[in-house]
């Protein structure tokens, strides 16, 4: 009953040119109508992508802060997301973590603020390489979703994207085993943490390295609802990934 779920994370890529081209890819695509699915512009394109694409879509910011305005020079708020007809956010994604030097207490507070402006959230986790080969990964994790899960109010708008550090932009991507095993001890945490109802119906995203050609293996995971993609969301192949249960 976890509906499929694909985001595609442009990160800091396009101009309004290639942008245009692939919205238009999306809009004449044959998409699953059983998937729900979701882009992420640079902020500066929110609008621009908005406009092109067709409603079945939904647009997300990659990052937003964690206050409504101020001195903030350079940041951007839910509630400007929203006015530009965003109505998701990607909070605590790797590149913000681990280039951006963004802290689990940080995460904890936008991912807080911007549920209560009434944003829908797709906050990411993920273990680095040494982490995993230091048998740490379900510490890594458990810790990073503590964070999150202490600042949710409401868990029907949130959607957990589980991305390994170390496939992200690799080609690397974690087996279909690999991703099925940290979901399922995620949803275990959320059952004993959170409760029951909403280890069940939370929809947990694998992230890192996934193509056309891994998604649909990945996607016959029982602990897998769907795919946060980044390289090939830019692509036509896009398509055969949010197809991936089709
Ligand atoms: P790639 O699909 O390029 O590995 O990126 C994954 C990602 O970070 C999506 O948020």
């Amino acid at each position: 009953n976890r509906k499929f779920f694909v985001g595609g994370n442009w990160k800091m890529n396009g101009d309004k040119q290639t942008l245009e081209g692939i919205i238009k890819g999306l809009n004449d695509g044959a998409l699953d109508p059983k998937a729900e699915v979701v882009v992420a512009p640079p902020t500066i394109y929110i609008e621009f992508t908005r406009s092109k694409l067709k409603k079945e879509i939904g647009v997300a910011a990659q990052n937003c802060y964690k206050v409504a305005s101020g001195a903030f020079t350079g940041e951007v708020s839910p509630g400007m997301v929203k006015d530009c007809g965003g109505t998701w956010v990607i909070l605590g994604h790797s590149e913000r973590r681990h280039v951006f030097n963004e802290p689990d207490e940080l995460i904890g507070q936008k991912v807080k603020f911007a549920l209560e402006q009434g944003m829908n959230l797709i906050p990411c986790i993920g273990e680095k390489l040494d982490e995993r080969e230091a048998n740490k990964t379900e510490e890594v994790v458990f810790r990073q979703m503590k964070h999150i899960a202490d600042n949710v109010s409401d868990w029907k708008r949130v959607v957990i994207a589980y991305e390994p550090v170390w496939a992200i932009g690799t080609g690397k991507t974690a087996t279909p085993d690999q991703a099925q095993d940290v979901h399922k001890s995620l949803r275990g945490w959320l059952a004993k943490n959170v409760s029951e109802e909403v280890a069940h119906s939370t929809r947990i995203l694998y992230g890192g390295s996934v193509t056309g050609n891994n998604c649909k293996e990945l996607a016959g995971k029982p602990d897998v609802d769907g795919f946060l993609v980044g390289g090939a969301s830019l692509k036509p192949e896009f398509i055969t990934i949010i197809n991936a249960k089709k």
